[in-house]
This record gives structure tokens, sequence and C-alpha cells, in this order.
């Protein structure tokens, strides 16, 4: 096992971060089954970490390692599908579908074989390992679940029962595909993700040369610009003039609730339930994992998955069997509900793993949902975001609250800068005092408060409540603060 500093990391090549060896267990399309869950347990055992981070790519993050990983250990993760048999594609088996793929009651396409195909293509073409790590594709089947703005390099929407929009990353870091005006049939799909795959690669070496790392598909695409890409891409496969790439003024915006899935959801199968389960900032020790892959086995169709907001799914549970089911999520210390203050509660590495934050956001985010939970019974999903400095890398999109850590003028640490309302509006409100972790439950605790005193009704989101209100009530709710 190689060691690198700022990489993308895999179960073969480590990062190393503040807080030790930092590492990513790929898992395509997000889905674990039950052997994997009890050997992730066992992992975390033997290595003696406390939990497992489901990523915002639905991997899994292993962090504050004091050793690497012994071949014993690599050869076990191979042999059950946690690693590639390749070391050099292992970084980029990133396959996200949305998470309700095959059991969305409302999806167009069931995107799993052709996810599939594509992770076959991946072991058969060790050569894309000279792309970028965080090089991914999204499958997208045009269910209630959606994972399109998700920032993958490529993504394909259903858009009919035998048609796909094949979208691309263009824009900044953690910017939405945006629609390139190519529709795909079922067959086409393959033939075009390989084709700009390789386009890619191609693309690396004419511009990559320098590069200490090989560059994101949106800067290939940005070099070449997207007409000439995707006539590069049009040639390799010989295509015809419908596949002809083009820039479209109707880029997509379409808002993408994160908590749909969570709490209980009828499948398009009958008498078949998924569970959408909470995971605090994404965080489950052994006994979570090797449980939940346990209650899959014995409730369900012997599989978890894994969400791209960090929370975990049990599909396929009998409608006999659901409340068996849920209460043996609790007993796992686990909630259910898109209300819960942890449901949407979202914190970067922080100080203790990044060398770049001001404050430690992982412990600030748990204290701050410990008081939330004992203080407020939310009625609507509430979106807060913790970030370490102005990267956001935990969250591109704008959060209900933000608090974006800064370091104190007299450097003896660092505090917060309070945003609120960024969902609706260009950019939120932002306090200019500082406010110190230590006073961040409270400070929340006291806005959450005058939110449910004074919206509409019980119905008004907080974004809504926030965008209705004029500057000077905006300065007295941040005054409260
Ligand atoms: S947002 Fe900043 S502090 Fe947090 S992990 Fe990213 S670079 Fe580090």
């Amino acid at each position: 096992m190689s060691v690198e500093r700022s990489i993308c990391p895999d179960i073969y090549h480590p990062a190393i971060a503040r807080d030790g060896l930092l590492t990513r267990l790929r898992i395509p399309g997000g889905v674990l089954n039950e052997l994997q869950c009890a050997t992730i347990a066992q992992l975390l055992d033997t290595i003696g970490l406390a939990y497992v981070q489901v990523t915002n790519r639905a991997n899994l993050q292993l962090r504050s390692i004091d050793r690497d990983l012994d071949s014993g250990l690599l050869t076990k993760l191979t042999e059950c599908g946690l690693a590639a048999s390749q070391t050099a594609i292992d970084g980029i088996r990133n396959v996200m579908l949305s998470p309700t793929a095959g059991i969305d009651a409302r999806e167009l396409i069931d995107v799993r074989p052709l996810a599939a195909a594509w992770l076959e293509y991946l072991d058969n073409h060790s050569e894309l390992g000279e792309l970028s790590n965080k090089f991914s594709v999204g499958f997208d089947g045009g269910g209630s679940v959606s994972i399109l703005d998700r920032p993958n390099d490529i993504s394909l929407l259903a858009v009919g029962e035998d048609k796909f929009s094949l979208y691309l990353s263009m824009g900044d870091r953690g910017h939405r595909p945006q629609p390139v005006g190519v529709d795909l049939t079922i067959e086409e799909c393959l033939p075009m993700l390989a084709a700009i795959s390789q386009c890619y690669r191609q693309g690396i070496k004419t511009i990559g040369g320098e590069l200490r790392r090989p560059p994101r598909l949106r800067s290939v695409i940005r070099h070449f610009g997207l007409t000439e890409f995707g006539e590069l891409v049009r040639r390799e496969i010989a295509g015809s003039s419908r596949l002809i790439f083009k820039n479209r003024a109707d880029r997509d915006a379409t808002q993408v609730n994160e908590d749909v899935h969570l709490g209980v959801h009828p499948q398009r199968q009958s008498d078949r339930y998924y569970v959408g389960i909470v995971l605090l900032l994404g965080r489950a020790t052994g006994a979570q994992v090797s449980g939940l892959g346990a209650i899959a086995a014995r409730y369900g169709s012997g599989h978890i998955r894994l969400t791209p907001w960090q929370n975990v799914i049990v599909p396929d549970v009998k409608e006999r069997d659901l409340q068996k089911v849920q209460e043996l999520i609790t007993d796992l210390g686990l909630v259910q509900t898109a209300t819960h203050p942890s449901s949407l509660l979202r914190a970067c590495a922080g100080m203790t793993g990044c060398q770049f934050s001001a404050t430690d956001t992982q412990a600030d985010a748990i204290a701050l949902s410990e008081y939330l939970a004992a203080k407020f019974t939310l009625n609507l999903p509430l979106n807060i975001h913790f970030s370490g400095c102005d990267k956001s890398c935990a969250q591109h999109e704008r959060a209900d609250i933000t608090l974006w850590g800064t370091e104190n003028a007299d450097r003896t640490g660092g505090s917060y800068r309070l945003e609120i309302g960024g969902v609706m509006g260009e950019c939120g409100q932002e306090t200019s005092d500082l406010l110190p972790p230590e006073r961040v439950p409270i400070a929340i605790g006291s806005l959450i408060a005058t939110y449910h005193e004074r919206r509409i009704d019980a119905r008004e989101s907080f974004s809504a409540f926030i965008n209705h209100q004029t500057s000077a009530q905006l300065q007295e709710l941040l005054h409260v603060v």
C-alpha cells in the first residue's frame, strides 16, 4: 500500500491527513451485502476505529488510521468486492445510482444493469486508471429520489422508458452536471460513456503532461470547448449528427430534495417497503453496520444501500415486518425521520482532519445536534452545514443555516460566521459578529425558536420564512444570535 499526500485516496493509496491515514472504500452503487457489512465491522475492529463514515459519493471513508492495511486485510476486502482486484482502477469505481434504483415507484428505467455493465467496463480497462480518482458517473432512473444535483462528471438521466439525457460536469467545483442536448437509447449509453472516458484520457495527455495530478473532466472539456470535445467523442464512436454536444441555454436547476428517502416508503413492488435511516454526519459504528446488514438479511433482500446524502436505506421489507425492522433500527441507536436535527446536518472534516480548518466542525456539529434533539421537535427538515473554511467540501449547495469556520483575529482559535437563508436567495444573510463554538447551540436554538414563533404556519419552511423577512427583521434575527 503506497501512501501519498494530497490525492483523492483509494484503498490502495491512502492519503496523509492531520489525524493519520485517510482512505476510502469505493462502493459502486452504494450497495453492501451482509458479508460486506460484517467485513467492514471486522475491519474497524482490527484497525481500532470507532466508526466508518459514508461520504457524499455514497462511498465509505476511514480516517485516523495509524497503520498500513496489511496484504491480508486487502485480500479480504478484494474477495468480498470492497476493493478492485486491479489496484489501478480502484479509485475510479465511483459509480453512483439513485439509492432507490429498481424499487422507486416513479422511476422510468431501472439503471442497475447499466451501472453493472459500466463497472464491468472499468474492470476491463485498467488504462482508465490514468483518470482523476474523482472521476464519477451517475445513473438516475428518473424516479422520486434523484441524484442529478450530485457533482458527478457524467450523469445519465432517464427521460423515457428507453431514453437517457446526457449531462456533463462543466462548471466550477461542486456544481451539478448540465445537459448537453444529447439523448441516448439504453444501448447507446455504454459506448457513449466509454468514448467520453477514452477522450478524457486522451485529453489528459494533451493538457495534463506537466500537472502533478490528472485534471478533472471539466478541465479537459473547457480546454477543448464543449463542441470540439463532443466531436472527438462522436468520432470515437462513429456517431451520427444526433450526438452533437450543444451548449444549452436552459441549464438544469431542478431542486432536489435530499430528505425524501428518509423514513418508510412503499416500493414499486407490491408489499415491499424501504426504510431510509439517518446516520449522524454519515457515521456508523461497526455494530451499526453489521446490525443493518443482519436486518437486511433477515427481513429484506440481503443488502443495504448507502446514499450520497450520507445516509442508508434498508430495502425490500414486507409490511408485516416493518414494525420489527424499525424497532431493530432504533435499538441500533439510529433514527429514521427527516425532521430529526441530525438528518440534514453536514460538516466537513474540520480541524482534526484538515489543516485548512479554523474550527472542529465535526465536534461542534454533534454538540449542536444533541442540543437541538433535547430541546426541539422539528416538523420540517432543516439543513445545517458546518464548514471549516470557505471551500465548503461537505456541501456545495447553500443550506438553511451555514456556519463558516474563521480564524479569530487574535489567532486564539476559531469561531463561526453565521449565514441564514441561503437556500432561496442568491446568497444568505450573514452575521458580522463571530460566534464562538461554545455559543453555537444556544444561538442556533434561539434562531429556531424565533422561526417557530413567527412563521406563518407549521408548513412554512425555514428558507421560506427567511425569504419573506424584511432586512430589519433579518438584522433583528441575527441580533438574537
Ligand atoms: S471545507 Fe475547508 S476545512 Fe473543511 S475539509 Fe474542506 S478544505 Fe478542509
